[in-house]
């Protein structure tokens, strides 16, 4: 099911439950504003090349619209990119033709689109994550379609200062904070920040998830995976369980994945396996995680690590373990893999992993899911933070950062738990009756006047 779809479902769901007007129902659905717009850049070798770039803007009634920017190729795009109704007809008779087709969209003649729909539902997933979080923002989203690994770091910073310049009159300190996300880091923040002050004078608390140096928070780079276990605590401990002793899968070992799975590892849990891009790792015995990620800093993944046994990387999902961490791209959890899933919990650090489909099959196999909106709120929630200590001018310690998310990740998951009781539902509704419910109450205590 499209992103969209799927999160749109799962919010109709929840204001079905909550009793919610069908007219605040439509208003909260729909986006404040989308933003779609051009970038064009030279690449190094003198060539133009352009790409385009998205911010989705989905709500604003908790305060500044808040969510990161995504570097990333979407494939399913490109394939979609196809619009004439006889191409898809084509591809019906043809698939000769539909595939030299794609392969040119793949070559670059018609590449660099992301998928709107797939930013849109990042957003309105960022709205319902921040009310869960309780923190005064809003949600949105930002992308452009690119691959960030086949660009340098002189075209990478060009792209993204054009498509600063392009939407700096529309995000601001007080209107909408992008941070990172997919393919962009403390880096492409600083590049944002700089660009944007061009226009508006210098104004750190425009972008979260900035280099220390620049104003960013001690603690934000880890503050996604250190939530995920903070939440994944907060779930062991109500079913009698704690992390030591647990056997944790974690599919995607990027910046959310890789500090999960350390975390995990220096509390006690057994990391048995990981993928990433460039492949899939099985240790039953426990993989040394200190030694794992020395191994895909210098050899860039996780492949060919000498302390586990290669395996096959469609396979991540179904292997044996107690506690599953999807920690990369969504809907990689579907109907069809849905079934072979050995896990008892899932902690989904990436955000909408578990397609609706899956969910139920799940559900009636009794795995329980702890929902992104709650399990990766950790890192908005530190960008909150530095967006605080911005404001303030005055820096946290790395602990008083630490301590704080640890307050938030367990208040979170017990208001979750809260709503659960109230409306007799599973945590993923818990979560979304939750987030919804607060920005509904948000928006009507803020009026209808024009
Ligand atoms: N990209 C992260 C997320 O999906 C963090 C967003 C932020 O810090 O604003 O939650």
């Amino acid at each position: 099911m499209n992103a969209l779809a799927a999160t749109s479902r799962n919010f109709k769901q929840a204001a079905r439950l909550l009793g919610l007007d069908s007219k605040l129902e439509k208003s909260l659905l729909i986006p404040f504003r989308e933003i779609k717009v051009e970038c064009t850049i030279p690449k190094d070798d003198g060539s133009l090349v352009s790409y385009v770039g998205f911010r989705v803007q989905h709500d604003n009634a908790r305060g500044p619209m808040k969510g990161g920017i995504r570097y990333h190729p979407e494939l399913v795009l490109k394939l979609r990119s196809l619009q004439s109704p006889l191409q898809y007809v084509i591809i019906g008779v043809f698939p000769i033709i539909a595939y030299i087709r794609t392969r040119s969209v793949e070559s670059g003649l018609l590449q660099n689109l992301v998928d709107p729909d797939e930013v849109n539902a990042l957003a309105q997933l960022m709205t319902w994550k921040t009310a869960v979080a309780n923190i005064p923002y809003g949600g949105a989203k930002g992308g452009i379609g690119c691959a960030p690994g086949e660009l340098s770091i002189s075209e990478l910073e060009r792209l993204t200062r054009v498509f600063t310049q392009k939407i700096h009159d529309l995000i601001g300190t007080h209107t909408d904070v992008p941070a990172p996300d997919m393919g962009t880091n403390s880096q492409t923040m600083a590049w944002m920040l700089d660009e944007y002050s061009k226009f508006h004078g210098y104004s750190p608390a425009v972008v979260t998830g900035k280099p220390v140096d620049l104003g960013g928070s001690l603690g934000r780079d880890a503050a996604t995976g250190r939530g995920v276990l903070f939440a994944t605590e907060a779930l062991l401990r109500e079913h009698g369980k704690s992390i030591s002793g647990q056997r944790f899968v974690i599919q995607g070992f990027g910046n959310v994945g890789s500090w999960a799975a350390q975390l995990i590892y220096e509390n006690g849990g057994k990391v048995v396996a990981v993928s990433d891009i460039s492949g899939a790792i099985k240790n039953s015995k426990g993989i040394d995680v200190p030694s794992l990620l020395k191994h895909t800093i210098e050899k860039r993944g996780v492949k060919g690590f000498n302390g586990a046994d290669p395996i096959d990387a469609n396979s991540i999902l179904v292997e044996d373990c107690d506690v599953l961490i999807p920690a990369a791209l969504g809907g990689v959890i579907n109907r069809e893999n849905a079934n072979g899933i050995r896990a008892k919990f899932i902690i989904e650090a990436a955000n909408h992993p578990t397609d609706p489909e899956a969910d139920e099959i799940l559900s009636k196999k009794g795995v329980v899911i702890l929902p992104d909106i709650l399990a990766n709120s950790g890192g908005v929630t530190v960008s909150y933070f530095e967006w605080v200590q911005n404001i303030q001018g005055f820096m946290w310690e790395e602990e008083k950062v630490n301590n704080e998310l640890k307050t938030y990740m367990t208040n979170g998951f017990k208001d979750v738990k809260e709503m659960c009781q109230t409306h007799n539902c599973d945590l993923r509704m818990g979560a979304f009756t939750l987030g919804v419910n607060r920005v509904a109450r948000a928006t009507v205590l803020r009026g209808w006047e024009a």
